[in-house]
């Protein structure tokens, strides 16, 4: 845990009390603030209760006294309508920040030097941050690594010269940390999600901007036009940030993909870095992105060509997202159940050429009529969930498709009918384009189930 001793005799008080709000807590009252903690779930009040956190409702407390108010980024802060406790902290001129803030906070009293990266971006973020996590383990240092990742970022052991902090920033945790100043800051795309909470796509771009306006070194994904839009802003500034492309391999200097071949471009000179075709944890362009991204974040150690190359071919991949469970004689099946849209599901089909495909669930606005310029790459599809029907419709005869019901029929289905076909190397690929609600209670368990169906079948003698 980080002690927020920066905070020590401050009053604050903390809303929203899931995984990230809790420990928050805890780590203000280990650094000595006085802390007031409340939720509007009664089984969230006992936890911390329980943990001897002090509960308060905020609804009918003092503001008066109170320095800040931490909220979870969970809470809205603007859109659709700020939360009722933003409405009070604003009448009582409290500031409203969150644990990111808090961290950075910390971090600038005990360790400034510490090495610190943040990671944001519509998509990629997670895989970026194992990444980069993963290269500078790579390179011998102890990491840290949390955030919207997974473990709350004040749960990690505490800033310090020799640790490096890989944290992953959602929008609404950088909307929560108006003093963000990481070491590297990696923003490796923008396109339109969450406008819900964010209200206009500039406002959310000019939100995910602040990760890397106040950065020692900013790393920008240069393929769509608000993150080139931001990096002009840094130029203008004066800064000078690091460029990563899958689209441009010719830009001056940075990190891009040129073919499958990653290359740092510096000073005129090119280095090849490495031939990411033959890393299946990286597969595909949208892993380029990624990659290229942690490679620029290594800073100097980037140079160290060798090395890195090394890394990158060690990366094992993150779960549910194009996750190779394994091979069964010429079939490779494929877990993409993070795909929960159709943007997300086409990264999949342009990752392969022939695909037994399973998708379906709780179905998306638009469905998946933005993916018709890919059936092609499809020879058969194992509709599940809700969605089957419609998605039958759009399908229509451009390739054939069974409706399965559930993955314990889909997956021997495609599995048999891969086996089946003559072609090389043919995909058995889970990327339900669909969110997982209708049939598990998250996109996890629907992975973790096909892994399961996977392996038996992989493991099953073959002929049975
Ligand atoms: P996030 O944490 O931002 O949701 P993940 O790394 O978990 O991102 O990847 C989620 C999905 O987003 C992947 O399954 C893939 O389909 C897609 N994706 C990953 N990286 C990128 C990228 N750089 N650009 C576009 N899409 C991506």
């Amino acid at each position: 845990m980080t002690p927020v001793t920066a905070y020590k005799d401050k009053h604050v008080a903390v809303f929203g009390l899931g995984g990230s709000g809790f420990v928050t807590a805890q780590a203000l009252v280990a650094g000595g603030a006085r802390v007031i903690v409340w939720d509007d779930n009664e089984h969230a009040r006992e936890k911390a209760r329980a943990a001897g956190l002090r509960i308060e409702n905020l609804a009918s407390a003092d503001w008066s006294g109170l320095d800040s108010l931490i909220l979870s980024p969970g809470v809205p802060l603007t859109h659709p309508a700020p939360h009722w406790t933003v409405l009070k902290a604003k009448a009582a001129g409290v500031e409203i920040i969150g644990d990111i803030e808090l961290f950075c906070r910390e971090r600038r009293k005990i360790a400034p030097k510490s090495p610190f990266v943040a990671i944001t971006g519509t998509n990629g973020k997670s895989t970026t941050t194992a990444l980069v996590a993963h290269l500078f383990r790579s390179f011998g240092y102890e990491v840290a690594v949390g955030g919207n990742i997974g473990t709350p970022i004040l749960a990690l052991s505490p800033p310090a010269p020799d640790r490096v902090h890989v944290v992953e920033c959602s929008s609404f945790q950088i909307d929560l940390a108006p003093t963000l100043d990481p070491t590297v800051g990696i923003l490796l795309n923008v396109t339109p999600d969450h406008l819900d909470r964010h209200g206009t796509i500039e406002n959310y771009a000019a939100i995910k901007a602040r990760l890397v306006r106040q950065a020692d070194q900013a790393v920008i994904g240069a393929d769509d036009r608000f993150t080139r839009a931001i990096a002009d802003d840094l130029r203008a500034a004066g800064l000078r940030p690091t460029l990563v492309s899958v689209e441009s391999p010719t830009i001056e200097n940075g990190v891009v993909l040129d073919g499958a071949h990653l290359v740092r471009r510096a000073e005129g000179r090119s280095s090849d870095i490495a031939d990411l075709a033959g890393i299946a944890s990286l597969r595909g362009a949208h892993n380029g992105q990624n990659a290229a991204a942690a490679v620029a974040a290594l800073g100097p150690l980037g140079f160290e060509l060798e090395r890195v190359a090394k890394g990158l071919r060690s990366f094992p991949g993150l779960a549910h997202r194009l996750e190779e469970v394994g091979r069964k004689g010429r079939v490779l099946f494929v877990n993409d159940s993070k795909a929960t849209n159709a943007d997300a599901a086409e990264k999949a089909l342009l990752s392969f050429d022939k695909v037994f495909w399973i998708l379906g669930g709780r179905a998306k606005q638009g469905g998946i009529e933005a993916l018709r310029p890919l059936f092609p790459k499809v020879v058969k599809a194992y509709l599940i969930g809700e969605a089957s029907e419609a998605f039958a419709k759009t399908i229509g005869d451009a390739f054939p498709f069974e409706l399965c019901g559930a993955l314990e029929t889909a997956v021997p289905r495609a599995s048999a009918d891969a086996e089946a076909s003559a072609l090389a190397e043919p995909v058995v690929l889970l990327s339900p384009a669909c969110a997982s609600f209708d049939q598990f209670s998250d996109f996890e368990k629907r992975g973790d189930r096909f892994r399961e169906i996977a392996k038996a079948i992989i493991s099953a003698p073959t002929g049975t």
